[in-house]
């Protein structure tokens, strides 16, 4: 039986990442002051490839292989095969096996939450060795067990003389320094800027330690990701956070490596139960901002005028499906309020306290915790946060630079979902990294989409974000339009069937 060992196993925090595969439940009452629907007209796009249906068709099954892109023979193939949506899989498995000039059998799986997302699918890690294969087509069987159905796909692997750059020679390497041990693949940007990255690394790490006001002297290990992971960091047994150049989610090294280690001690600091919204809360407060350095306090009180604000027990309860940025910003909005409130020692003090609730509810635990430490309800103390909100003074650009932040973040979540799904949070595709390194495995972090459309979108990605950063928000807009745009023609693609489900891009499929 194959399970995803080798994924992380414990739980992944989902940093600088977001919404739900639901739609946001966020309706815009009040227009942006620069944001408007767009006329013009949309541009002609060729069918990607690389497509994945999203959300999947309700009655089937979709497979996607690892690595991203064409495979090649070498690889260490990995294969997920998603369940439809909403149909029960307990007591189900997958059995796969290849067809070549012999039968290759890759095993059985069952079911089982993957992800934040915890999407249903049977998932076979790094499954089938095709070192010593001829290029060319090999046919995948799969059964579902025991009622079916049961299909079968041609896959094409090419020669390995193809792969691309910067393999084949492209492999791991550590880097041990006072406060980390940093890996990373030889041959990509963070090999190339390696003394910068290390330098981030150690000031981050430092300023983390003393912001949390610990003493740690473990190394912690961080993993350099040469794609776009969702939105470009985790925390789970290490820090893995994303350097390239034209990172289309955006983010800031220094700020994420400091997110992520404040996570790192936050666990290790431990707590019976520490709420998502106050986990994430907190690495933003003690980081001065979620994507950015940014006045958490002022920032949530734009969030009320815009309409966007979230009561605390619906976000608390719902923290991962709400909506990302804005769930992020009154998490550490609110942390800065308790701390200026009540003090670091007493806010500590009662985040460590938090006990489960018999409900299972995260919002009656710290409802419970407050009323414990601090002689208010939830609800009163939010009522008290909210009177500081509607205290403050708000600079007008802000509302410009939060409402098209949250639309950049969505655009960028949209893409993924349609155009690059390994990469979306919720159900990212991400090995656990000593294992690759003990296996000498690299495509899978390397290889990434990298279709006409895929590369067109993220320079458009990146462009409203350099335009965000730089304050100017009619540029930020017209940019995020055009990606918008270009995404809806995809979906409408998808929907007409005239795009290519990812796994078929050499592919062509038959039923048994
Ligand atoms: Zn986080």
């Amino acid at each position: 039986m194959r399970r995803a060992l080798l994924l992380f196993s414990l739980v992944l925090i989902a940093c600088q990442a977001v919404a739900s595969l639901a739609p946001s439940p966020l309706v815009i009452s009040q227009p942006s002051p620069t944001f408007s629907p767009s006329a013009t007209p949309q541009p002609t796009l060729t069918p990607s490839p690389t497509v994945t249906p999203t959300p999947l068709a309700p009655e089937v099954f979709a497979v996607r292989l690892h690595p991203d892109g064409s495979l090649y023979v070498g690889d260490q193939v990995s294969i997920e095969v998603i369940s439809p949506e909403g149909v029960d899989q307990e007591e189900k498995n997958v059995r796969v096996q290849v067809n070549g000039d012999s039968t290759i059998e890759l095993g059985s799986s069952e079911f089982g939450g993957y992800g934040i997302g915890e999407r249903m699918q049977a998932t076979f890690s790094w499954v089938w060795d095709t070192a010593d294969l001829d290029p060319g087509d090999y046919r995948i069987e799969f059964a579902i067990q025991p009622d079916g159905p049961a299909w079968m796909e041609t896959v094409h692997i090419l020669p390995a003389i193809e792969v691309p750059s910067p393999e084949p020679q492209a492999s791991w390497e550590t880097v041990v320094t006072d406060c980390c041990q940093v890996h990373f693949i030889t041959g990509t940007e963070s090999s190339r800027d390696l003394p910068i990255v290390l330098e981030l690394v150690e000031q981050q790490a430092k300023d983390a330690v003393q912001r949390m006001g610990v003493d740690f002297d473990e190394r912690i290990p961080v993993t350099i990701l040469p794609r776009v992971l969702g939105h470009g960091g985790f925390a789970g047994n290490g820090v893995y956070v994303s350097y390239l150049d034209n990172n289309y989610a955006g983010n800031d090294l220094s700020q994420v490596l400091h997110h992520e280690m404040i996570h790192i001690l936050d666990r290790r600091l431990g707590g019976e139960m520490r709420p998502s919204f106050l986990v994430e809360g907190l690495a933003v407060y003690l980081s001065d901002g979620h994507f950015k350095k940014e006045p958490l306090i002022s920032r949530a009180a734009a969030l009320l005028d815009l309409g966007w604000y979230l009561p605390l027990t619906q976000l608390v309860d719902s923290f991962y499906t709400s909506q990302h940025e804005i769930g992020y910003l009154q998490g550490g909005a609110l942390v800065q309020f308790m701390v200026n409130r009540f003090g670091w020692e007493e806010f500590s003090k009662f985040y460590r306290d938090i006990q489960p609730h018999a409900s299972g509810e995260q919002s009656k635990a710290i409802d419970q915790a407050v009323q414990t430490h601090f002689g208010l309800t939830l609800v009163q103390m939010e009522g008290r946060f909210i009177t500081e909100l509607n205290r403050q003074h708000i600079n007008p650009d802000m509302y410009d630079d939060l409402f098209l932040s949250v639309k950049y973040y969505d655009a960028v979540r949209r893409y993924q979902q349609l155009l690059d799904p390994s990469a979306y949070f919720l159900t990212a595709w991400l090995p656990d990294g000593e294992q690759m390194r003990q296996r000498g495995i690299v495509a899978d972090y390397l290889r990434r989409p990298s279709t006409p459309e895929n590369l067109a979108i993220e320079e458009l990605l990146v462009e409203v974000n350099k335009q965000l950063r730089a304050g100017n928000y009619t540029d930020a807009e017209k940019a995020l339009i055009q990606v918008n745009e270009r995404l809806t023609l995809q979906q409408d693609n998808i929907l007409v069937g005239t795009s290519i489900p990812f796994l078929f891009q050499h592919i062509g499929v038959e039923s048994k």
